[in-house]
C-alpha cells in the first residue's frame, strides 16, 4: 500500500491520548460534527443510523414488556418543578429557560425539559383516578437539554436524544418489580446488541437521581479505564405522586397516591460502542447495530468490469435477500487499499473481497474486522456462511470486552493500594464501604474515584468486611472508578 493509500489510517493511537483518538474517529466515521453552538452536536447520517439500529431494537424490547410509546411537551412551566424540591435542586443548574415568546416577555417561565417527571406527573393526575387505570406503562423517544459545562460528542453534550419510561403503580411492590426489570432489560440491550457487558446494582445517596427514592444503573467499563454509566431505572416512591397529586382510588376503594419509576436511556451508548470496541483503525461495530454489515469490495484490475462487477452485484442482491444490510463499493476513484481501510475506519464488521483472480476459482475472500482474519469461501457458500460470521462476531466483541473487564476489576482491601490502581490502570475496584458519605467523598476528593454501584441485596456475599477507608464494619460491597 502506498502512503496515500494509508491516508484512512492515520488515527492518533488509542493507546495514546484517548481523547485525541476518540475525536478523530467521530470526525474520520462521520457520525457528529460539532455544532456552530458550544456544547451541541450534529449527528450525521452514518452516526444517526447506528442510533437508529439501536433505538428499534431497544424499542421493541420497551413494547414487548407491556409499554406504550406516548409524546410530551418540549417545555415545562417552572411552577412545575418548583413542586419538588429536591428534584428541581438537582436539576436548576441545568435548566435551559424560555423567558420570551415572539415579542412577548412570558409570565411564567418555561424550563426545556431536563428530563419529563414534572409534565407527566401533571398529566397523569388527570388521567389517573382508580386502580383500573394500573398500571400506567408509558414511554417516550424525546430530546432534552442540560446546559452542560464539559461537553463532549455522545458522551455528555447539552443536548441529547434519549428514550425515559414514566410509569405508575398500585404498591410500592409493583413499582420496585417495575425497576428492576427496566434495569435488567437495559443490561439485556446493552449485552446482546452492543456487546459491551454491563455491572448492574444501586446507586448510593449521593450519586442518585434528584427525588428518587432509589436509582439503578448498568455500567460500562471503557478501554481507558474509565466506566461509563449507561442507563439508569429509578424508584420514584410517592415523591412525584405526592406534589403532583396522582391519587386513585383503591380495591377497598380508599384513596391513595400512586407509586412511580422513571427510566432512561440516551445516545451516550453510541460513545460506549466507540470506546469499548473501537481501535487504532477506527469504529468497531457490533453487527447488530451496524448500518452496513457487509461491503463488497471488487479488486478493480484488468476487464473487473465485465469479469467482476457482475458477479459482485448479484452477490450484494443475494445477501440482500437473505436479511444482511450489503454496501457494494464501486468508487473507480479510490483504490482497494484506501477502501479497505476507510470502510475499517467505519467499522464495518465484514468485507468481502473479489478480484478477477477469485472469479477464476469461484471464491471470494472475507475480512473480519473484529480479528483482522481473512479466509476464502466458495460464491455459493457466502449466503450461508456471512450470517454465522456475523453472529460470531456479535458474541466474539462480547467476550473480548468481558475479558477486558474481568481483567480490570480488582478486588482491593487496601486503601493505598486502591490509590495507586486509580492512579494508574484504573478499571473498577470492587470493595467493601461503610455505608457513610463522608467515606465516599474523601475517596472522590482524593482519587476522583466515585461509587458506579453498590451490589444488591441478594448479591451480596454473606457477612461483612471493613470499610476502605475508615475500617469500620461495613456492609456494603461496592464498585468504585472514574467516570465519565
Ligand atoms: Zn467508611
Amino acid at each position: 500500500m502506498s502512503k496515500d493509500e494509508r491516508f484512512v489510517k492515520q488515527i492518533s493511537p488509542k493507546s495514546g491520548d484517548i481523547s485525541k483518538w476518540y475525536g478523530e474517529i467521530i470526525r474520520r466515521a462521520e457520525l457528529a460534527d460539532y455544532a456552530p453552538m458550544k456544547g451541541m452536536m450534529v449527528i450525521r447520517p452514518y452516526g444517526f443510523s447506528i442510533w437508529e439500529k439501536a433505538r428499534d431494537l431497544l424499542d421493541r424490547r420497551i413494547k414487548e414488556s407491556g409499554h406504550v410509546n406516548a409524546y410530551f411537551p418540549l417545555f415545562i412551566p417552572e411552577s412545575f418543578l418548583q413542586k419538588e424540591t429536591e428534584h428541581l435542586e438537582g436539576f436548576s443548574p441545568e435548566v435551559a429557560w424560555v423567558t420570551v415568546g415572539g415579542q412577548e416577555e412570558l409570565e411564567e417561565r418555561l424550563a426545556v425539559r431536563p428530563t419529563s417527571e414534572a409534565i407527566i406527573g401533571n398529566m397523569y393526575s388527570k388521567w389517573i383516578k382508580s386502580w383500573r387505570d394500573l398500571p400506567l406503562l408509558i414511554n417516550q423517544w424525546a430530546n432534552i437539554v442540560r446546559w452542560e459545562k464539559v461537553t463532549r460528542p455522545f458522551l455528555r453534550t447539552t443536548e441529547f436524544l434519549w428514550q425515559e419510561g414514566h410509569t405508575a403503580h398500585e404498591t410500592y411492590a409493583e413499582a420496585q418489580e417495575e425497576t428492576l426489570k427496566c434495569l435488567a432489560m437495559y443490561k439485556e440491550f446493552v449485552e446482546t446488541e452492543l456487546s459491551i457487558p454491563v455491572l448492574s446494582g444501586i446507586k448510593s445517596q449521593r450519586e442518585k437521581f434528584a427525588g428518587a427514592l432509589a436509582t439503578y444503573a448498568v455500567e460500562g467499563l471503557m478501554s481507558d479505564g474509565k466506566a461509563l454509566q449507561m442507563g439508569t431505572s429509578h424508584n420514584l416512591g410517592q415523591h412525584f405522586s405526592k406534589v403532583f397529586n396522582i391519587r386513585f382510588e383503591d380495591r377497598s376503594q380508599k384513596i391513595q397516591y400512586v407509586w412511580q419509576t422513571s427510566w432512561g436511556m440516551s445516545t451516550r451508548i453510541i460513545g460506549a460502542l466507540i470506546m469499548s470496541h473501537g481501535d487504532d483503525s477506527g469504529l468497531k461495530l457490533p453487527p447488530n447495530v451496524a448500518p452496513i454489515q457487509v461491503v463488497i469490495v471488487p479488486i478493480t484490475l484488468g476487464d473487473w468490469r465485465k469479469s467482476v462487477l457482475p458477479v459482485a452485484q448479484r452477490m450484494e442482491r443475494s445477501l440482500r435477500e437473505k436479511g444482511m444490510r450489503v454496501t457494494l463499493d464501486v468508487r473507480e476513484e479510490f483504490t482497494p487499499g484506501w477502501k479497505f481501510s476507510d470502510w475499517e475506519m467505519r467499522g464495518v464488521p465484514l468485507r468481502v473481497e473479489i478480484g478477477p483472480r477469485d472469479i477464476k476459482n469461484d471464491q471470494a475472500v472475507v475480512v473480519r474486522r473484529d480479528t483482522g482474519t481473512k479466509e476464502a469461501f466458495p460464491l455459493d457458500a457466502l449466503e450461508e456462511k456471512l450470517p454465522e460470521i456475523l453472529k460470531d462476531i456479535q458474541k466474539g466483541m462480547f467476550d473480548a470486552a468481558l475479558a477486558f473487564q474481568k481483567e480490570n476489576t480488582h478486588e482491593v482491601e487496601d486503601y493505598q493500594e486502591f490509590k495507586s490502581i486509580m492512579e494508574s490502570r484504573r478499571g473498577f475496584i470492587k470493595t467493601f464501604w461503610c455505608g457513610d458519605s463522608a467515606c465516599e467523598d474523601k475517596i472522590k476528593e482524593e482519587t476522583m474515584a466515585t461509587i458506579r454501584v453498590l451490589l444488591m441485596k441478594e448479591d451480596k456475599p454473606k457477612g461483612s468486611g471493613k470499610c476502605i477507608l475508615c475500617a469500620k464494619a461495613a456492609g456494603e460491597v461496592a464498585y468504585f472508578a472514574k467516570a465519565y
